[in-house]
């Protein structure tokens, strides 16, 4: 994959567009926006179906800046489109990507071709490598090309680390939350 990554905090230039929305709205769902104390996954109170955003013009800038990697990636078919697949892939730190899962569909990650994408994606032995994070409401899991890290509910106070651990000569997945750094 080689989207430009976006932040959803307001701060960072939009990447150019490549896609139109069109009827997709999801990230008005899935998307916690702390300024209006939306949570995470449920349909902001702005957002009318039909008509979208009613506060378009004013709407926070975590609305306005805010682009999923579908829309802004050439590489990602009409399958990948949010409100298709139920995945929206997005990031806010270089070298990490988030699927967020529509929570009514919550098992939409493992559905194909989505599952063996994101597994590719998650391939460390390349020389930018991601970590993949795929989270269902609040909870983290962190995908490897072997399988899943299931971290449990998120700890918003702390980061993730993952990687591998060499025993015995095989190589083993690992994630867990750390303390974030002051
Ligand atoms: S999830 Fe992506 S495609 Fe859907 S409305 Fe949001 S930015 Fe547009
Ligand atoms: S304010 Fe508008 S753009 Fe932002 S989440 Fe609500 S409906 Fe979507």
């Amino acid at each position: 994959m080689s989207a430009v990554l976006t932040e959803r905090d307001g701060r960072g230039p939009a990447p150019p567009q490549v896609k139109p929305c069109g009827e997709c709205s999801l990230c008005c769902k899935i998307l916690r926006i702390n300024v209006l104390e939306k949570p995470a996954g449920a349909w902001c109170h702005h957002f009318a179906k039909g008509s979208g955003c009613s506060i378009h013009s004013t709407a926070p800038g975590e609305c306005r800046k805010f682009q999923c990697y579908w829309s802004i990636a050439d590489a990602l078919g009409e399958e990948w489109r949010p409100d298709r697949s139920k995945l929206l892939i997005w990031s806010n730190v270089p070298g990490r990507i988030i699927v967020d899962v529509d929570p009514s569909h919550p098992n939409a990650w493992r559905h194909e071709p989505f599952l063996s994408q994101l597994r590719a994606w998650a391939n460390r032995d390349v020389p930018a490598p991601m970590e993949v994070l795929v989270r269902i409401k609040d909870r983290m899991l962190v995908i490897f090309p072997e399988g899943e890290v299931d971290l449990g509910p998120q700890q918003t106070e702390c980061s993730i680390s993952s990687g591998y651990h060499v025993a015995n000569g095989r190589k083993i997945p690992y994630a867990q939350f750390v303390e974030a750094r002051a």
